[in-house]
């Protein structure tokens, strides 16, 4: 296993016991290559970051997270390559005891790629590639096909 700086982050490791009433704010820098995000169409090529709220109840750790992703995607119909990011806001609660220790990585996880792009377009009204001779219709129009 390497090591990764995040590793010191507060989001990797809250300790139950060291939240205090009012909750507390964290934020985490995480380093995607070390989470298996990638899929064939999107890549992770730059950390990403969490800004969190974490409040505790009686045996609830509640977690209010802020993530913003840059994904590096392949355009569906036109294959060109373009930066894209995920925005999301998740709200992560856990059932604890007093001296647990909760990692959030993996819902952080699951919720990045749970708002990927289905189908990601480089732009809404992207052209894609010309069927006869492979053209990227976006750069110019070959004449092939209909009007
Ligand atoms: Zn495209
Ligand atoms: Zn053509």
């Amino acid at each position: 296993m390497r090591v990764q700086e995040a590793t010191a982050s507060g989001l990797m490791q809250i300790h139950v016991n060291q939240i205090p009433e009012e909750g507390l704010r964290e934020r985490a820098t995480y380093d995607p290559a070390a989470l298996d995000m990638e899929r064939e169409d999107i890549r992770l090529l730059k950390p990403f970051e969490v800004d969190a709220f974490i409040t505790k109840a009686a045996r609830e750790l509640v977690v209010a997270a802020d993530i913003r992703c840059p994904l590096h995607c392949a355009c569906a119909r036109c294959l060109e390559e373009f930066d894209s990011s995920v925005e999301a806001k998740a709200l992560f609660s856990y059932a604890v005891h007093p001296t647990d220790v909760v990692d959030i990585t993996d819902d952080v996880r699951q919720e990045i790629m749970l708002a990927y792009p289905m189908v990601p377009l480089c732009r809404p009204d992207c052209r894609g590639l010309c069927r006869v001779c492979g053209q990227n219709l976006n750069l110019t129009a070959c004449g092939h096909g209909a009007p």
